[in-house]
């Protein structure tokens, strides 16, 4: 890898940017701070060097901050910090235009960081020579960057949305049922399955509604309207503490800009 023209400085799946709101083209000093994994990566046509410095916090509270926009932010000096969350949903051209890197940068540190020996052996991984992937020296297996798909679906009965408040993450934000896709299942069956486990209601004319990478730390969500078809709401008490429908005139907590949710509940950007 050549020089790095720009770098994606991450702590706690937010992105360090200089007073102008754009990247730095040297390292950053951030007091402080310890660097957990670098690597080399092109991102927007440049060479970059993505950095994941501690202070990371867990992914559940990553998770909950993307949504929920909780951390707080100490640039501990010049510059900034900003999560994905608020470029995802920034007016600024520029910041628009760094959305996609930044999404990229940070699920590649995510995964880079995480994949550190050999799955089929236990040997230590080194980044592979020409491709984004990393190579066992033991076995030579090569490990490529992991994308987990999900679905997120906002399911309606005439007028009224249905949103839920999860047990794991944000316990004050209502949002729309979302779960991980499972091996032999189709999206649109992943939908019905998710629904159905987690308030037992029947869900009809699923359809697409666009997709969005979320690198907290690694998901494609896909998302889904749905019409309600049956049933009563009676929640999985594991994943839901409250699940309800609600009139869009009255709509509780729900995610904020930036999140695929926000579109679904909001209709913007839905795929025609
Ligand atoms: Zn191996």
């Amino acid at each position: 890898m050549q020089t790095p023209q720009v770098y994606y400085v991450f702590r706690s799946g937010e992105l360090f940017l200089l007073d102008d709101t754009t990247l730095p083209r040297q390292f950053p000093e951030i007091p402080g701070s310890t660097v957990l994994d670098t690597l080399d990566a092109r991102l927007a046509d440049e060479n970059a060097r993505v950095v994941l410095l501690e202070g990371s916090a867990p992914v559940s509270s990553v998770v909950s901050a993307s949504v929920s926009g909780e951390i707080p932010v100490n640039a501990g000096g010049r510059g900034t910090w900003m999560r994905l969350r608020e470029i995802l949903a920034s007016d600024d051209p520029a910041l628009r235009r760094l959305a996609a890197p930044a999404t990229r940068a940070l699920g590649l540190v995510n995964w880079h960081s995480a994949t550190r020996f050999c799955g089929r052996c236990g040997g230590p991984l080194s980044d592979h020579t020409t491709d984004c992937a990393r190579t066992c020296g033991a076995c030579g297996v090569s490990v490529y960057p992991r994308i987990s798909p999900c679905v997120i679906v906002l399911v309606t009965k005439g007028d009224e949305l249905l949103l839920a408040r999860h047990t794991d993450r944000n316990q004050d934000v209502f949002s729309c049922i979302a779960g991980y896709v499972e091996h032999g299942e189709t999206l649109e069956e992943c939908v019905a399955r998710e629904v159905y486990e987690e308030t037992s209601l029947r869900v009809k004319n699923v359809r697409y509604a666009g997709s969005q990478g979320w690198p907290y730390p690694d998901q494609l969500m896909v998302a889904f309207r749905a019409d309600w078809d049956s049933g009563e709401i009676r929640v999985d008490p594991v994943e839901i503490l409250e699940a309800r429908w609600f009139p869009r005139d009255a709509l509780p907590n729900v995610p904020r800009p930036g999140t695929v949710a926000w579109n679904l509940i909001f209709g913007a950007n839905d795929a025609k």
